[in-house]
């Protein structure tokens, strides 16, 4: 089965609202390849004014998170009806910078996870081992269980429209990246992960990303192996060289 490629820029708590609308017009010329889904991720205050400079364009918006409560008093958090009316489609939950300062669980990832499809989003869930995890060689088994319990009561038509993003702790933000051969055995891992709960099928569409210090120098590598379908892109989401990694195969 051939897997469109998916690559979204995780763009973090950077650009005030102004700043996000330039770098939109910036990029915009260089992010245009009809073989990739262009996803930009943006701080909640950005999403309006930026999906006003997307229009027009191929980009598709996404949110840095959401809540798993339909409204109410949860004050500072964003709802899925919030989001869904400000026109996005896709939502990371479970970014590791999520987990380690704000208290995100396996547990609140998979209610958001259940949520979101319940809304009609297309989730990007993030997993991934610490260096001491990987050290002690329990990364399979670390990255199982997160699978796991994030897709606990999520069907098998849902699972197949739910983006994986494998980010190892230790390559994220540290300008470290995983060998593509490091990268795959852990991608082709959470696929077999979801062919046990799912089956083939399932498993066969399901889009998996790599994250993690991947830039305009690594990216063709990284996306050349067979079950890597994409990137999530943090500090390099913020340059130009986001265009050459969306054009990675030209
Ligand atoms: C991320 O934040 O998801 C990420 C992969 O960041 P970076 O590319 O900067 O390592």
């Amino acid at each position: 089965m051939s897997r469109k490629k998916i690559i979204a820029g995780n763009w973090k708590m950077n650009k005030t609202p102004s700043e996000a609308v330039e770098l939109v017009n910036t990029l915009k010329p260089l992010v245009q390849n009809p073989d990739v889904d262009v996803v930009y991720c943006v701080p909640a205050i950005d999403i309006i004014p930026v999906k006003k400079a997307l229009e027009g364009s191929n980009v598709h918006l996404g949110a840095e998170n959401v809540y798993f409560e339909d409204k109410g008093a949860y004050t500072g958090e964003i709802s899925p009806a919030m989001l869904k009316d400000a026109g996005v489609e896709y939502v990371i939950i479970g970014h590791s910078e999520r987990r380690q300062y704000f208290a995100e669980t396996d547990q609140t990832v998979n209610k958001k996870l259940l949520k979101l499809l319940e809304n009609g989003f297309r989730p990007i869930v993030c997993c991934g081992e610490t260096l001491e995890q990987r050290e002690a060689g329990i990364t399979m088994d670390w990255i199982r269980m997160q699978i796991k319990i994030a897709f606990h009561g999520v069907s098998a038509e849902e699972a197949k429209g739910v983006v994986i993003a494998y980010e190892p702790i230790w390559a994220i933000g540290t300008g470290k990246t995983a060998t593509a051969a490091q990268a795959e055995e852990v991608c082709r891992g959470i696929r077999e992960t979801i062919a046990d709960l799912y089956g083939t099928d399932t498993a066969e569409a399901v889009r998996i990303q790599y994250g993690g210090s991947m830039n305009a120098g690594n990216c063709k590598e990284l996306l050349a192996q067979p079950d890597i379908d994409g990137g999530l892109i943090g500090g390099a989401a913020l340059k130009p060289d986001f265009g050459t990694i969306v054009n990675y195969n030209k």
